[in-house]
């Protein structure tokens, strides 16, 4: 394990500026966090977090960084909080520390495999900050190298698995082929031991067999290019197990006929000098068709140069060789680091990580990103949100979308009976906007029924015309009993016997194909109720006056839920309307009539409107205010008055209704006589007490006279 003053030296000796006092401060404080711990290998926790700090020492990383690392798994697993973090290290490391921590969450499981594509673009969307992602790479290579020591084999496939399908390309993404390398390794060894163990025992063999080889083809190359004048660097190595396994899979070939197992790599100092060297080595000797691949013409999406070829070796054998300059190799293996300390020409003036605020400003502010860094923009999924299921299931909404949403995106059954939700275990309204990476937990009620203000609650298209379809066939069952509670009320009256079974032989009189249909359009008004009661019954002359008030008694309820609704006695979804002649308001008395096609408007009592409908009784509702539901909710009300023509008048009367938060929906100025002017106004108010007490300081103005209620 690396000592402290060992990585606050490497820090140093690239970052000469960086706080060595706060990474003394943050090794010490993740020692003390991760005390009682151990890792599975039975070493002390703490190894773990300052090898992941190490890791990105490699990479030249910024205090911030390091320090993030030693920190990263504190808030997770110790009692350490965000708090604590942003009290000792400052917002900066708090808020990278958080992002690796809700980045550790997201856990791939094996069966949503192919969701993987899914969960990379969730770890960048949730890395905002590129370093998050460093961090996690690092954090991920150190757990892959003392995977082994992992006891449930179960655990080390599944970890290795989410290596090889998530890390391994994000890595490659951004260019880092070292880290990908390695990682790529580990997982294999993992995932596929026997394959894994069937070429590591070929290798051995084949380089029993060709002992030397590789020094003899480095000095061949060497001396072709001292021959023709030009300076490098060859170097030499045995091909992964991975990639020759890969190959195998890919051409479908046995292992037997893969002989290319040696790769060259030349080094040179300038680009003309990489052309120069292809010459040279194809001139030489013999060029294997399909080999040869031209990357520094055609870079690689993330930034990749170099040139590849195959040739039939000084030794006869088939080896592959890549030809790059220095530049190009660093970027290769280092990534995104490399590429901008080259770009900034900063090696020298100490400030080593500067290429790490401009990449974040260029992600933030990317306009013209480079080819380099399009295909590392993180930006990209930033319209999206990621969160999952209790069991890991992964859930992609877009960006605002509610845990209602999420809910039906689960599925429709999930969402009609939602009663709440927990996100991260905590209980929340049903509205909130979910962010990246919550854990989304719907509960459920067989009780519980879409309401229409769960409309307003609902992003998605396909969360909204769920709620629509649920409160479209709602208010059909509504009708639907509003029309049979017609029926049998009226034959009640009547001594007609009565069952749904009565309307059968009409339904083509009108138009209907099945009961229900029928029953649905005479409570919705679409037919007349009278109509077709004296179609099935002509011989009876209805007792249709005595019928109004017997009609309203003997009236139940509709629904027990009348919680749900402003008006007691409706289901709640009806579409409900309050009448423009009379303006009820709560503490009238009021009737509901049924009207065509619109379902019900609410009228006072006493409101002459009503008389218009004396001879349909079967339209009469008898409703209720439901005053639990309308205790702080206005409605609005007309009223008039006669307003002196003083100047400041007007302002006299809003300071009332502003002192009774009444809001003016309306205004209308009447006749002028003398000196009065008269005024109606639509004023929002709780009940009848409120408006008679508006009225009564109304008219206790001098410049007020005669306000009243006006209805139609
Ligand atoms: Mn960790």
């Amino acid at each position: 394990m690396l000592r402290q003053y060992e990585l606050v030296e490497r820090v140093k000796s690239y970052d000469p500026t960086a706080d060595e006092e706060a990474l003394n401060r943050a090794y010490v404080f993740a020692m003390k966090m991760h005390t009682a711990q151990k890792r599975e290998s039975g070493d002390p926790y703490i190894s773990h977090p300052v090898e992941v700090a190490g890791i990105l020492t490699d990479y030249r990383l910024d205090a911030a960084t390091i320090i993030t690392a030693l920190l990263h798994d504190t808030v997770e697993d110790t009692p350490a909080s965000y708090a604590d973090i942003k009290l000792l290290f400052g917002e900066d490391v708090a808020n990278l520390v958080e992002g690796v921590t809700k980045l550790s969450k997201v856990q791939i499981q094996s069966e949503a495999s192919k969701q993987a594509e899914n969960f990379r673009k969730l770890v960048l969307a949730m890395s905002q900050d590129i370093r998050v992602l460093l961090i996690k790479l690092a954090d991920r290579l150190h757990n892959m190298r003392t995977l082994h020591f992992c006891k449930s084999p179960e655990k080390r496939k599944r970890i290795a698995t989410e290596t090889m399908e998530i890390y391994v390309p994000l890595a490659e993404r951004i260019g880092m082929e070292q880290m990908k390398n390695e990682l790529e390794d580990l997982a294999f060894q993992t995932i596929h031991p026997e394959a894994y163990e069937s070429i590591k025992t070929r290798l051995d063999f084949l380089r029993e067999q060709g002992k030397d080889n590789i020094k003899k083809i480095i000095t061949a190359l060497k001396a072709d290019l001292k021959e023709n004048g030009i300076k490098g660097d060859v170097s030499g190595r045995e091909k992964r197990p991975y990639s020759i396994w890969r190959k195998m899979q890919k051409q479908n070939i046995p292992f037997e006929q893969i002989c290319d197992i040696m790769a060259f790599r030349i080094i040179v100092s300038t680009l003309e000098d990489c052309y120069k060297v292809l010459g040279v080595i194809h001139t030489k000797y013999p060029m294997i068709p399909g080999r040869y691949k031209d990357y520094i013409s055609t870079p690689k999406p993330n930034g990749y140069r170099s040139i590849h070829t195959g040739v039939l070796g000084p030794t006869k054998h088939r080896i592959e060789i890549q030809i790059r300059t220095k530049e190009m190799h660093e970027v290769a293996e280092l990534g995104l680091a490399a590429h901008w300390q080259y770009k900034q020409g900063v090696h020298r003036d100490g400030k080593q990580y500067r290429w790490l605020r401009d990449l974040l400003d260029l992600l933030n502010h990317a306009q013209d990103p480079n080819e380099f860094l399009e295909h590392t923009k993180i930006a990209m999924y930033q319209d999206q949100v990621f969160c999952f299921t209790p069991k890991g299931d992964l859930i992609t909404l877009p960006k605002g979308a509610t845990a209602l949403d999420f809910a039906y995106a689960v599925h429709s059954r999930i969402g009609d009976s939602c009663i709440g939700v927990k996100i991260n275990g905590r209980i929340s309204p049903v509205r909130t906007i979910l962010q990246n990476g919550d854990q989304v937990d719907i509960m459920t009620s067989k009780s519980q029924h879409p309401s229409p203000e769960w409309e307003r609650f609902a992003v998605t298209a396909r969360a909204k015309s769920c709620i629509r379809r649920y409160l479209r066939a709602q208010k059909r069952e509504q009708f639907i009993e509003l029309g049979r509670q017609m029926f049998a009320n009226m034959s009640r009256e009547n001594d007609i016997p009565w069952s749904d079974k009565s309307l059968e032989p009409f339904l083509a009189d009108f138009k209907q194909n099945t009961i229900d249909d029928l029953l649905a359009a005479v409570g919705e008004g679409l037919i007349p109720f009278t109509e077709v009661f004296r179609k099935i019954h002509p011989e009876h002359k209805l007792r249709l006056k005595k019928a109004i008030s017997i009609f309203k008694k003997s009236r139940k309820p509709l629904t027990e839920n009348d919680t749900k609704t402003p008006i007691k006695g409706l289901i709640p979804g009806i579409s409900l309307s309050y009448a423009k002649c009379c303006h009820p308001i709560v503490g009238d008395a009021i009737t509901g009539i049924v009207t065509t096609g619109k379902g019900i408007t609410i009228h006072t009592k006493d409101c002459d409107v009503l008389k218009k409908f004396k001879d349909e009784p079967e339209r009469w509702l008898d409703v209720e205010w439901n005053r639990e539901l309308m205790k702080d909710k206005r409605l609005p009300v007309r009223i008039k008055l006669s307003l002196s023509d003083r100047p400041g008048a007007l302002t006299e009367v809003l300071n009332i209704l502003a002192r009774y938060n009444s809001n003016v929906e309306n205004l209308n100025t009447l006749d002028r006589s003398g000196d009065w002017t008269d005024v109606n106004m639509d004023i929002s108010v709780l009940d009848t007490n409120q408006l008679d007490s508006i009225l009564n300081d109304l008219n206790s103005l001098k410049i007020v006279s005669n306000a009243h209620r006006l209805k139609l």
